[in-house]
């Protein structure tokens, strides 16, 4: 039977007691967002009829479409594409690159070293077969400057050929904070002086409704995300979505699907119910998940270990890191976690060698939903000093459970 020991039940309380004032900025943040989505609903006329399943081409599909307008209006952006036919969140994010360059343009990384899927997309060592760098566009990037957008810098890296610039808002595996909606503001009005017609692109990954704004309101010409992470609420079982300027997310369409086509065709295989409804409820699994990671970042510094971000600190995604410094102790982690999942928790995580990344990485997911990271998970590479990268939580109860798990099985270790 799963429990706890007196004394960390006692850490628990304390830690609980001190998270209190953060906890609080994090509800009004949900609750400011739940009230903008039932104003977009209810301007937009969300009804039954939009749930309904559709097949072949899905001309003139009523949901698919319904869907683009709440989401274009919830993230204040002309139009949106939200499909499940995206596979991913590299999928969706890679549509917009391919969607809008070309041969001879140039794509520069504001935020250093891009998310490692997107390293291969870009074709960021070896130009990977498929990648931008196959097809012409050449990359370029400013290195963070003590985890910051180096904003000296940008004039310089800042030329003719910079088509685009591409905004990491969340910290992926790092150490450096993730983007605030003031700093993509202050990012996109310096690039827009330098370069009036260079498009600001975010990925927008794990940074939905962590905050009362989104990017495109701070200047950003579009943004993509994963439907598995934030703005899926849990309940979309798979997809991805694009937000931004409407000749924008018609490229994008366009590379979607095909030159002619763009987001008119694309059936509603599964009930949008779970999109609009998950949509729904993601401002509120998002504070859940927040919650549950400023606990976190509590209870493992009172038992001495370095977390980032503090409990204190603002938060621009849902992800904390735990500095663990041993293997032995990020494996302990991970199982404690796994332990305390609702599906696989028989399961024993083990590092393995997984594409796309250099060391091998561990990682701890009884998820619904394969893969969603909205879902209490956590991972982190098999190299020093050994962080664990941990995120997501449905509810705020499950995520304090895991957390005590896994603060468990470190003490036990
Ligand atoms: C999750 C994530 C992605 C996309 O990952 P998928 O696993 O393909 O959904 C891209 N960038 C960042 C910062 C992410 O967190």
């Amino acid at each position: 039977m799963l429990g706890f020991e007196v004394k960390l039940k006692e850490l628990k309380e304390k830690a609980l007691a001190a998270c209190a004032p953060y906890f609080r900025r994090v509800e009004d943040v949900a609750e400011c967002n739940t009230l903008k989505i039932l104003n977009v609903m209810g301007e937009c006329k969300v009804a039954a009829a939009h749930f309904n399943v559709t097949s072949g081409y899905a001309y003139d599909d009523i949901g698919r479409m319904k869907l683009d307008e709440v989401y274009a209006k919830v993230f204040r952006a002309e139009r949106a594409l939200v499909r499940n036919q995206f596979v991913s969140g590299t999928h969706a994010l890679a549509t917009v690159l391919f969607g809008i360059l070309r041969p001879g343009d140039e794509l520069l990384s504001l935020t250093g070293k891009p998310y490692d899927t997107m390293q291969t997309v870009i074709g960021y060592d070896n130009p990977s077969p498929g990648s931008l760098k196959e097809f012409g566009v050449g990359y370029l990037e400013l290195p963070l400057r003590e985890g910051r957008v180096d904003m000296e810098g940008l004039a310089e890296a800042i030329t003719a050929r910079t088509k685009m610039v591409l905004i990491q808002r969340s910290r992926g595996y790092s150490m450096r904070p993730s983007l605030t909606i003031e700093d993509i503001r202050q990012i996109t009005a310096a690039v827009k002086q330098i370069k009036a017609d260079c498009i600001c692109f975010v990925d927008n990954c794990y940074g939905e409704f962590t905050a009362t704004e989104e990017p495109i309101e701070a200047g950003a010409d579009i943004m993509a995300g994963s439907l598995i992470k934030n703005p899926g609420g849990g309940l979309a079982p798979t997809g991805g979505y694009i937000v931004g300027r409407g000749e924008l997310v018609e490229l994008a369409a366009t590379r979607l699907t095909a030159p002619g086509m763009g987001d008119e065709l694309g059936a509603s295989l599964i009930s949008n119910r779970l999109f609009f409804q998950g949509l729904f409820l993601a401002p509120h699994v998002v504070a859940q998940a927040i919650k549950g990671a400023i606990f976190a970042a509590e209870i493992f510094s009172a038992l001495g270990y370095k977390t980032f971000p503090l409990a204190a600190d603002a938060r621009g995604d849902i992800i904390q890191a735990v500095e663990l410094g041993s293997p032995e102790k990020l494996k302990a982690f991970c199982r404690g976690i796994q332990q305390f999942s609702p599906v696989d928790s028989f399961a024993t995580p083990e590092p393995w060698d997984m594409p796309g990344y250099a060391d091998e990485v561990i990682m701890a997911a009884g998820t619904f939903v394969q893969g969603s990271s909205l879902e209490l998970s956590a991972d982190g590479p098999m190299r020093p000093p050994y962080r664990v990268y941990l995120q997501g939580g449905l509810t705020f109860e499950h995520a304090v459970l895991g957390i005590m798990g896994a603060a468990q099985a470190l003490v036990e270790f």
